[in-house]
């Protein structure tokens, strides 16, 4: 499923094809995904202008001229592809030709001056939906999501704060969207690797430096993915087709029975399943 990182990936793959650009016509092939599509969806979105291209948590915000703003969810495989965008500083070159359309293609925006940006979904677990731009925090998939980790709103203070007398074990604190967004299960294991936090120990009982630590290196794990493409273990695509490779700097998601890759450390990488998921730690360095 993608994070952060990956959705932002993809976000800054397809700006150049959205921001400032008409949406010419917009193909809405089935009546759904996860959830059914807004009303008239296509028609509501042929003829748009998009203003600008965010993202919140693993929402992709498409804000209109009409003043309302296209929500995108990715979903457990959901892939965002740009095609025909007319490659910078190079006039009539194009970085590559439309694709050849595929069964899973459910929504198709042609942009106005040749870009392409199809939605292709096998599992449907992708979402769509439009919502009036002044209301977006308020959209109920918005609404009780925590700060961006990345943000100005997630930071030592904040995230003490938050975990202080908690039972839970950290890693499913970091889990919580209402406690901070767009963190999944790979982010939250590298992160308290970097940490040196077991992802076993209770929320509530972290020293504030290692909070404060915590917070960094939530930060830059997110950052390093970023920088380099987000991670692909299946479906995952940036949107001009290419991999990610965060995959092959893991230093413990997926890695049980290796060698731990922390300075000085000579413990082995392992695997523990917490609330139905796996949790890949270092009992050597992580405590
Ligand atoms: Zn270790």
């Amino acid at each position: 499923m993608p994070e952060l990182p990956e959705v932002e990936t993809v976000r800054r793959g397809l700006a150049p094809a959205m921001e400032g650009a008409v949406i010419a016509r917009a193909e809405v092939r089935r009546p759904d995904l996860r959830w059914p599509f807004p009303p008239r969806m296509g028609a509501r979105l042929t003829g748009a202008r998009v203003l600008r291209l965010g993202r919140r948590s693993k929402y992709l915000l498409a804000d209109l001229d009409r003043g309302e703003t296209l929500i995108m969810h990715l979903g457990m495989s959901g892939r965002m592809v740009v095609s025909g965008l007319a490659a910078p500083h190079v006039p009539g070159r194009f970085h590559h030709d439309h694709p050849a359309p595929e069964r899973h293609d459910h929504v198709v925006l042609h942009m106005e001056g040749g870009a392409r940006i199809t939605f292709n979904d096998a599992r449907r677990f992708g979402a769509m939906d439009l919502t009036a731009t002044d209301a977006l925090e308020a959209h109920s998939w918005l609404a009780t999501l925590g700060p961006e980790p990345l943000g100005n709103g997630f930071h030592a203070g904040y995230l003490h704060a938050r975990l202080a007398g908690r039972r839970m074990p950290v890693k499913a604190a970091l889990l919580d969207q209402r406690i901070v967004a767009g963190l999944g299960n790979i982010y939250v294991c590298e992160a308290l690797h970097r940490a040196g936090i077991s992802p076993k120990r209770a929320a509530g009982r972290i020293s504030a430096g290692r909070i404060e630590r915590l917070t960094e290196v939530i930060r830059a794990t997110l950052r390093d993915a970023i920088d380099a493409g987000g991670s692909s273990l299946r479906d995952y695509r940036q949107a001009d087709g290419e991999l990610g490779y965060f995959q092959h700097s893991f230093r413990v998601y997926g890695r049980e029975g290796a060698p731990c890759p922390a300075p000085g450390c000579s413990g082995t990488v392992r695997r523990a399943v917490q609330s139905g998921r796996s949790s890949f730690w270092c009992p050597g360095c992580q405590r």
